[in-house]
């Protein structure tokens, strides 16, 4: 499933293509995706202006200029594809679900073979206060997310630290990958309690997190299954992976010789891990 890097990356492909340009047909070839798409959808995006392009957590954002905003998820397999202007496109595929054409002549297509995504509209006054994003944690790649702010919301939370790093609520946008990435590259086992995540540890959780989507942004993402650019291209962040998907692998880590990539499951999902790194 898309994390934050691979959301991120389709939005900055997106935002180049999108904002400032206007609308100028929207085709929908079904009613729905995960649920059914707002009534008249197509009609309410035609001749629209978006004026910005952002990511929140794992939703794309389309500010429009009648004060509501395209709110989406890429579900599972959901990508994005742009056709430049004057390009020949080939007529839409059976699992290209959304079709846009922007007044620069640019083809914006939604495909979602498996239909787990999202595409649905709210006005932008409630961004922060829908049901569907009221309750995310804080951005962090955002300055003010910190250690303290870490701590204060795995606050009176029992359990290991793995999972709860996957909680929406705790820290957007994070996934499986840059859970255990990030985990791996603060020397933190996935398995110590969230209650012993404080002060320098829990910063140096923090600065890992940050480095590591900072990273997976600037490769593109990570291209396990669906995820590609807007242009088609693959990301290959997954080629930096430490541990993810490494399982008896050599341990990375320079400091713990011998050390070997282990799989444990927690709470239903795979973790990768050094024991002898992490602690
Ligand atoms: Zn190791």
């Amino acid at each position: 499933m898309p994390e934050l890097p691979e959301v991120e990356t389709v939005c900055k492909g997106l935002s180049g293509v999108l904002e400032g340009r206007r609308l100028v047909h929207v085709a929908l070839h079904r009613p729905d995706l995960r649920v059914p798409f707002p009534a008249g959808f197509a009609d309410r995006l035609t001749g629209r202006m978006v004026t910005a392009v952002r990511r929140r957590a794992k939703y794309y954002q389309w500010l429009l200029d009648d004060g509501w905003a395209v709110v989406g998820h890429l579900g599972m397999s959901g990508t994005f594809e742009v056709s430049p202007p004057g390009s020949n496109r080939p007529p839409p595929g059976k699992h290209d679900h959304v079709v846009i054409e922007t007044d620069a002549g640019a083809i914006v297509t939604f495909r979602d073979p498996r239909r787990f995504g999202l595409m649905t509209l709210i006005p932008q006054a409630e961004l922060e206060t829908h049901p569907m994003l009221a309750d995310i944690g804080p951005e962090p790649l955002d300055d003010v997310f910190d250690g303290a702010m870490l701590v204060a919301g795995l606050a009176g939370r029992r359990g290991p630290i793995k999972p709860a790093l996957l909680d929406q609520k705790v820290v957007a946008g994070i996934g499986n990958i840059y859970a255990c990435e990030a985990l791996f590259r603060a020397g933190i086992s996935p398995r110590r309690g969230c209650d012993s995540i404080t002060g320098k540890r829990a910063a140096r959780l923090v600065a890992a997190l940050k480095a590591v989507l900072c990273e997976a942004i600037a490769s593109g993402g990570s291209s396990l299954r669906d995820h590609r650019t807007v242009n088609g291209e693959l990301g290959y962040f997954q080629h930096s992976f430490a541990v993810y998907g490494r399982e008896g692998d050599p341990c990375p880590g320079c400091d713990c010789p011998g050390g070997t990539v282990q799989r444990i499951v927690q709470a239903g999902r795979s973790t990768f891990f050094c024991a002898k790194r992490q602690r």
